[in-house]
């Protein structure tokens, strides 16, 4: 075998995507501590919602504990415009079919079943690596009673998302747009974030900036505002005493939390820009190698969070996965996700395969995936063989996502792509 390079593993882990601090996120912090603002209320959260809405390009931000919470509220918020208050505390959208994206992170459509509806995923564009608006038209022939679709931007590289809303327009749907990967990325000058009827965004550890945890849900609507936040704070009435009338959430994001988001806030285009730098120094590094880096499509300007590629299908080697494991067989020439993540892991370096589609999933394997010619389900299994109409798929098996951290040296990436490029000979 030759596949020999240096190998020796980095003393510090690169990280796929780790926080980044700078400083004045203490001062906010410590300004709330010492003012005994510990709690869920403060001028940190305030800030943070006025800077988020801001910076989106929308009216409204409410600050919330986490995107998957503002993703819940966002169905809840959905569900009651479509369908009226449901009768019991959940099942805003009971019984009914929402359309999702499929090709995302599963707390993009978790809320979906919380609320009690039947995700039916939307294949992959593999032009864009993102909701297919073709597949969603079919989708939208099959089941024209489908009122809300859940739709999330791939690595903070959208695809054509004004073409998505107008198309939920046109047949009376509300879209839900998750940016949690997106902030600060734009499709046609426009904000990711604002194209949604609701929409949320992420401060988790590992998004372009963040405050360990926390999101926003963002929204137009002043009473769509107000609604959420009062769910968030287990929805209490105007009273002296605690007085309900419907169910309510421990949702609020928490002052402290919100200090730290506050001062990132200020580093999100320093962030934005060394990402870019990263892409394109693994573009140009990998430019004699049969890949595909992820897609910027004209309209997109992405805020690159991560990076990632997938190997021309004549250079993948044999590679199958499993359940949880997977296992490949080196060829010279050739190689595969499985094989590259192995490589990267011996240099201490975070890599990851794509997220793996959600009708791949044990949990949603039985649900329906529409593909631009229709209903995916009778072609579940030729996916193992790069079936030819499931794009989700054959992405997954072909791509991986790379250490995409900001604090990454040219030195180290200059090694991860020597590796990488290694295991092509
Ligand atoms: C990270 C992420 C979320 C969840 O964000 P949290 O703030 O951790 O709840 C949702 N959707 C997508 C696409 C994500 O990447």
């Amino acid at each position: 075998m030759n596949k020999s390079t240096d190998r020796r593993p980095f003393e510090k882990k690169v990280w796929l995507s780790s926080p980044t601090m700078h400083g004045e996120e203490l001062e906010y912090v410590t300004e709330a501590y010492n003012t005994n603002w510990m709690s869920t209320v403060g001028a940190n959260i305030n800030e943070v919602e006025k800077i988020a809405a801001e910076k989106a390009g929308v009216k409204y931000a409410v600050a919330l504990s986490c995107c998957t919470a503002a993703l819940h509220l966002c169905v809840k918020l959905a569900g009651e415009k479509l369908y009226g208050k449901p009768a019991i505390s959940h099942g805003a959208v009971e019984g009914k079919r929402v359309f999702c994206s499929d090709m995302t992170f599963d707390a993009t459509l978790n809320p979906v079943v919380y609320e009690g509806g039947i995700p039916v995923f939307i294949d992959t564009d593999p032009d864009s690596w993102n909701m297919d608006p073709e597949a969603l038209e079919k989708a939208f022939e099959m089941y024209p009673e489908v009122k809300l679709v859940v739709c999330a931007e791939l690595y903070g590289f959208s695809g054509n998302i004004r073409q998505i809303k107008e198309i939920c327009e046109k047949h009376g749907a509300l879209l839900i747009e998750d940016a949690a990967e997106a902030m600060g990325a734009t499709w046609e000058g426009q904000q990711c974030g604002s194209f949604g009827d609701y929409a949320a965004i992420s401060y988790n550890g590992n998004k372009i900036i963040t405050g360990s945890s926390g999101g926003c849900l963002l929204t137009n609507d002043p009473e769509d505002a107000n609604k959420a936040r009062k769910w968030s704070t287990q929805a209490r009435e105007n009273a002296a005493w605690y007085q309900h009338e419907e169910v309510g959430y421990n949702y609020r994001m928490s002052n402290v939390i919100a200090g730290v988001i506050r001062g990132q806030y200020k580093y999100l285009e320093e962030h934005i820009a060394q990402k870019k730098a990263v892409y394109e120094r693994y573009k140009e590094g990998f430019k004699n190698l049969p890949i595909q880096m992820n897609p910027i499509v004209e309209g997109c300007v992405p805020n690159y969070w991560l990076s990632a590629f997938t190997i021309d299908s004549e250079f993948m080697c044999r590679q199958v996965r499993g359940e949880c494991e997977a296992l490949y067989i080196s060829e010279a020439g050739k190689t595969c996700p499985t094989e590259i993540l192995e490589v990267l892991h011996s240099l201490n370096a975070e890599g990851r395969p794509i997220w793996k589609p959600m009708h791949m999933q044990p949990m949603y394997r039985m649900h329906e995936c529409i593909g631009k010619s229709g209903s995916m389900r009778a072609k579940t299994n030729a996916y193992i063989a790069g079936g030819v109409n499931d794009v989700g798929a054959d992405i997954f098996q072909r791509g991986v996502c790379l250490p995409s951290d900001n604090k990454m040296t040219e030195d180290q990436q200059d090694r991860i792509i020597e590796v990488i490029k290694a295991c092509f000979e």
